[in-house]
């Protein structure tokens, strides 16, 4: 399986990533479901646009500790860093990926298209102002804007609010001209992310899942379906693209 998905890989025209919080979970971030899920111990409704507006001082605290506490000690694994690799090396076009934790940019990507959004940047819900996270202070919460006063949220979408227009366009472009596309730690319950790979599919896409369990997408579209931890399974993939290589 490892050598059919290196020979798709190798022989792309228009190898396209889409990631969900599978990948990110080697660096410490844990995903929203399955067992160690953040939804085993949050409460879903502290993401809702419309409870946050009016309970600001109840969610603060809780994105707080999730999204900033935590998130701010993890770094990029392996995986991230192989997907970096291939595109510094003109293999890998693009990223679409669900996740708003920054890993993907930090481990050196550099054409990816987030598809809800970004923690690392706020934005205020009344002037729009952008703030970077290192520019607000976090101790004082809910935080208030700088310039009008108004609620600041982090600018990764919440329940109820819609994908950014730019990462989506962006997104579906990339799909559409994907030869071969990954799917990477993802349980594709999430829409209309989720629906994103069958983009792809229609257009033509073989498609190589990488996940520790089998998703919504194995049976239906997935091509060639390598089970096991992303990093791992990039590491062994980009090992076989070298072996092909000096072949
Ligand atoms: P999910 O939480 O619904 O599912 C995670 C998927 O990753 C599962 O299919 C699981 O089997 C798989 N997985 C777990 N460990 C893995 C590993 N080591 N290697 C490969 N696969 C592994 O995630 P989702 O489908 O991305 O949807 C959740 C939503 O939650 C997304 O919209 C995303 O925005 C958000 N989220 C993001 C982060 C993050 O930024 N890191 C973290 C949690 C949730």
């Amino acid at each position: 399986m490892i050598q059919k998905a290196a020979e798709l890989i190798r022989s792309a025209q228009n190898l396209t990533a889409f990631t969900g919080a599978g990948i990110s979970v080697e660096s410490g971030i844990p995903p929203f479901r399955g067992e160690n899920g953040l939804w085993n111990r949050y409460d879903p409704q502290f993401l809702d646009i419309q409870y946050f507006q009016y309970h600001s001082g109840q969610s603060w605290p809780i994105i707080k500790e999730i999204f900033y506490d935590h998130f701010g000690d993890a770094h990029p694994n392996g995986a991230h860093e192989v997907l970096a690799a291939w595109e510094q090396s003109g293999l890998l076009k693009s990223i679409i990926t669900q996740n708003i934790d920054n890993l993907h940019q930090r481990a050196g990507s550099k054409e990816v298209y987030e598809f809800h959004g970004n923690s690392r940047n706020l934005v205020c819900m009344e002037c729009g102002k952008n703030f970077a996270v290192e520019e607000v202070s976090l101790e004082e919460l809910p935080v208030q804007c700088t310039n009008c006063g108004g609620l600041v949220k982090p600018s990764f979408i919440f329940f109820g609010e819609g994908i950014p227009p730019l990462a989506y366009k962006q997104s579906v472009h990339a799909l559409e001209q994907a030869d071969v596309l990954l799917v990477i730690g993802t349980t594709g319950e999430v829409v209309p992310a989720g629906q994103l790979p069958y983009i792809a599919k229609e257009h033509g896409a073989a498609v190589i899942e990488i996940n520790t369990e089998p998703s919504v997408f194995t049976k239906r579209i997935t091509d060639v379906f390598l089970q096991g931890k992303a990093s791992d399974v990039l590491r062994q993939l980009a090992t076989e693209l070298d072996k092909i290589n000096t072949h």
